[in-house]
């Protein structure tokens, strides 16, 4: 059995590669962005588009697709380092369009849609002319729990009636289409199966945004949406009649680890900041570097980012190795989102004042943080899975082993 945690070469030389492109590409262009973002959005756009042409034209682009797509043909565990690496700048992995939610759209789309589908939707995405939205929660009933999902499909004929409504829909202001998950089965034989999933073009008649809803870390492109009267041909429907909760359940594992991959980049920013500053600020005789309670922070970051990693590894391989992996994708999405928010809100604590301000990048990462905690799977949701498999693994063995990662110790 090998456990070899070494690179090969080529690979070491690509993660190298992509952080050599965000220091001298993307990092330098940031503040540029962030300042037009606000101000004059015609610049803003065609800087991006810039970014993403370079990006492109120095072969880092869809880390996390085959290469008959045009993408860089990696494996799960080859991807951490690369999105490990481009999340290290807040538009890393926009340029190498690898973000949220557009990545795990193309997952989906690349095993569910027909090779019609494909060509009309994921196409355009891989070359960067389309963007993607996935809509999902309802602000009536829990997002926790998809099986509440009231937004509803009839059919008449050819088409599909819809009618609901959804909010907290990430990219929908700009995408050009989205994933969309409904209610078709008022009966279903058991209750994950009364949902199904259908693609639908922006703008289309019946799909209105009511607004973009304002966050503790701005107005930045997550929608309410209304539903009413959307006819839908059949041949929009994604997957099978029944099948929108299953697609949910296979677009969120690898989407869920490719958050983790660019949380440890964000955690590992923190920490590298936490350390800087300790070493640079005075106080009651010493560097903060040389006191215990500083140093305790800088510890418990420093082990936690290092099981975030291990975590995070492990399950990769996982899925390259086709084994089941949700119980490890589970544990590592609530431990690596939970690590994130410690970590940057010790070095917000070590940075004082300036922590607070928007002076670093600290203020902004934590209010984007926090809500991996409850997204894509709230930290008490994952904790209630990961205690029923714990206790099936029990029951079902006499030993809690095999919930515990199924490692050989
Ligand atoms: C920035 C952001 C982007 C998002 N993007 C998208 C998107 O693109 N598409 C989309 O469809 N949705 C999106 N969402 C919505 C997100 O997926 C939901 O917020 C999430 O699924 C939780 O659903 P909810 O908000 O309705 O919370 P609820 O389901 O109401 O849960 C609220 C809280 O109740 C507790 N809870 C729930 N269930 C249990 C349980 N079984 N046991 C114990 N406690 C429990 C947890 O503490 C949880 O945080 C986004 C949300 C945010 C904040």
């Amino acid at each position: 059995m090998a456990i070899d945690f070494t690179l090969d070469p080529e690979l070491e030389q690509l993660r190298l590669k992509v952080r050599g492109f965000i220091d001298r590409v993307i990092a330098p262009a940031e503040a540029e962005l962030l300042a037009l973002r606000d101000s004059d959005k015609g610049s803003y756009i065609s800087k991006l588009i810039g970014l993403r042409k370079t990006a492109r034209a120095e072969g880092l682009w869809l880390p996390h697709m085959p290469e008959d797509w045009g993408g860089m043909g990696l494996g799960h565990v080859e991807l951490a380092m690369v999105q490990a690496e481009a999340a290290k700048a807040y538009y890393g992995p926009w340029a190498l369009n690898c973000q949220a939610p557009d990545e795990g759209n193309m997952h989906t789309l690349l095993h569910w849609a027909t090779p019609e589908q494909a060509a009309r939707y994921l196409r355009p995405l891989c070359d960067g002319r389309a963007t993607s939205c996935f809509a999902m929660t309802e602000p009536e009933v829990a997002g926790s729990d998809p099986t509440l999902i009231r937004t509803h499909a009839y059919q008449d004929g050819d088409e599909w009636v819809i009618n609901g409504h959804k909010w907290f829909i990430s990219n929908a202001h700009r995408a050009s289409f989205a994933i969309l998950i409904v209610r078709t089965e008022d009966e279903p034989d058991e209750p994950r199966a009364a949902n199904t999933a259908f693609l639908v073009d922006i703008p289309s008649e019946g799909w209105r945004e009511v607004r973009q809803i304002e966050t503790m870390h701005g107005s930045t492109g997550h929608s309410e949406i209304e539903i009413e009267d959307l006819r839908l041909h059949q041949s929009q429907m994604l997957g099978g009649r029944g099948q929108g909760h299953l697609l949910g359940q296979y677009r969120l594992g690898p989407a869920r680890l490719a958050h983790c991959m660019r949380w440890i980049a964000q955690a590992e920013t923190a920490l590298d900041m936490m350390v800087a500053r300790s070493l640079d600020r005075f106080s009651h005789g010493s560097l903060l570097a040389e006191k215990q309670g500083i140093q305790w922070m800088i510890a418990d970051s420093t082990v936690e980012l290092y099981q975030c990693k291990l975590m995070v590894l492990h399950a990769a391989s996982k899925i390259d190795a086709g084994d089941d992996f949700k119980s490890e994708v589970s544990m590592a999405k609530h431990f690596v989102a939970n690590t994130l928010n410690r970590v940057i809100d010790r070095s917000i604590q070590v940075h004082g004042a300036l922590g607070y301000s928007t002076d670093t990048p600290l203020a902004h990462m934590y209010q984007q943080a926090r809500w991996a905690r409850f997204a894509d799977g709230a930290d008490e949701v994952h904790q209630m899975r990961i205690a029923q498999r714990t206790i099936a693994a029990w029951k079902n063995h006499g030993s809690t082993r095999t919930a515990t990662g199924d490692l050989p110790l």
